[in-house]
């Protein structure tokens, strides 16, 4: 059975690596499919985002990293995958979620979507904590795969002005 592990992964963090190595274990084939979201404006461009996918993955032989756009269960049904693989985090996931896993079943009903849960230790992880710690100066050795922690503290020390980015209030206030 083939599942698609749709998601922006901007970047991938070790919360998404925890449900990839999962859903290999449960899957024949795992694809991992970036979203190519033109009402995003992306940290990584795709192309940065497959390869740091790729590198994080190197170790998985049943991986497969792609890039779509349009509807997820179009590209579903065009790659032959039965499943949609997604993580659940907190009850705002879940919510979200479940609207999403519904609306699908309405454009694709043989399409069902698999939910496993974050490792508890990744709960409180997500690729937008990351670019805040990261953005700041703090260390995210913990929470990416290092080749990821690298680029991150690449791109953000070529910004002398922290405040001229975008930012959340969330951790910084
Ligand atoms: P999207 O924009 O589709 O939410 P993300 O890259 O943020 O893309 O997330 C892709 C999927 O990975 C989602 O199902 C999300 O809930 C899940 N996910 C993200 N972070 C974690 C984590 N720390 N633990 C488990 N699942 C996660």
């Amino acid at each position: 059975m083939i599942a698609i592990y749709p998601g922006s992964f901007d970047p991938i963090t070790l919360g998404h690596l925890d449900i990839i190595e999962r859903g290999c274990g449960l899957f024949d084939q795992v694809i991992v499919a970036v979203l190519r979201n033109p009402g995003k404006t992306p940290l990584f461009t795709v192309e940065q985002r497959l390869h740091q996918i790729e590198v994080a993955t190197k170790h998985l032989s049943n991986v497969r990293i792609d890039s779509f756009d349009g509807l997820t269960v179009d590209y579903a049904r065009k790659i032959g995958a039965s499943c949609l693989l997604r993580g659940l985090r907190v009850l705002s996931d879940f919510e979200k979620e479940l609207q999403m896993c519904h609306t699908n079943k309405t454009l694709a009903a043989n399409i069902e979507t698999i939910f496993l849960a974050t490792a508890v230790e990744y709960a409180f992880l997500s690729s937008s904590v990351v670019k805040e710690i990261a953005r700041f100066g703090g260390s995210v050795d913990h929470l990416v795969p290092s080749h990821i922690s690298l680029e991150l503290s690449q791109c953000f020390s070529t910004i002398s002005t922290p405040n001229s980015l975008p930012m959340k209030t969330s951790i910084v206030q």
